[in-house]
């Protein structure tokens, strides 16, 4: 099964993606985090990406385009996989479907209200050492990674600045896509405001109840 993750930044795609991924052994693919490795092995793809995604602005369609072309050629994702970040832009949804690159089975489109995304954007820590995503709203009490250990980061484009321009890029050049998926039958539509195990309750609910095909087999297996 080819999940895509689709909602606002902050909307808990990377953790519900995390979640799905623990119980169904799928693997998950981030576009974000692919360019955050790039950035960090100081690859020439990362140098250029930085100065977009500081700004919170789209990393051009060559470089993303390359690198999730490579990530999705890999063995380990023949079978299927939980994919987040992309695509997202118009050009980059016609470079998908033109050249063929992935089907995807399910869209799972997170829903949370504008005011709840603000709320979390400061308080988002990702572990530094296995990319575990915590947020200090949630009142865990976690001073390091409950996975590793981990030492927490914050992300340079988490701050309030910049989300307010990662948001209007979300709603001008993403949300327009989802047309396409609503088209194909594919989009199983999630309430995701609440902390993580309730917003996980109702994916699993909404998966449940969808009439796509295979998706019960899926799960049931
Ligand atoms: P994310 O981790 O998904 O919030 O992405 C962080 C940043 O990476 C975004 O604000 C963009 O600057 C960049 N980015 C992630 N995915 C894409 C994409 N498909 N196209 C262009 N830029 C992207």
């Amino acid at each position: 099964m080819k999940f895509l993750m689709f909602g606002a930044p902050m909307a808990g795609k990377g953790t519900l993606a995390n979640m799905l991924s623990e119980d169904y052994g799928l693997p998950t693919i981030s576009m974000g985090d692919i360019l955050r490795n790039s950035i960090a092995n100081g690859d020439e793809e990362g140098v250029k990406a930085k100065e977009y995604m500081d700004k919170g602005e789209m990393v051009p369609d060559e470089v993303v385009c390359a690198m999730i072309k490579r990530r999705l050629a890999a063995e380990d994702v023949e079978e299927g996989f939980i994919l987040d970040g992309f695509p997202r832009t118009p050009s980059q949804l016609k470079v998908f479907v033109d050249q063929n690159i992935t089907d995807i089975d399910v869209v799972v489109s997170l829903e949370v209200p504008y005011e709840a995304l603000l709320s979390r954007v400061v308080g988002r820590r990702t572990c530094k050492k296995c990319g575990y995503i915590y947020n200090t709203s949630w009142n865990l009490g976690y001073e390091s990674c409950p996975k590793c250990g981990g030492e927490w980061g914050i992300r340079s484009d988490d701050n309030e600045e910049t989300y307010k321009n990662r948001y209007n890029v979300y709603q001008n050049e993403t949300l327009p896509i989802l047309d396409y998926f609503k088209k194909e039958g594919k989009v199983v539509t999630v309430y995701g405001a609440d902390e993580p195990e309730q917003s996980y309750e109702n994916l699993l609910e909404a998966l449940e109840n969808s009439n796509i095909e295979g998706l019960k087999e899926f799960l049931d297996n």
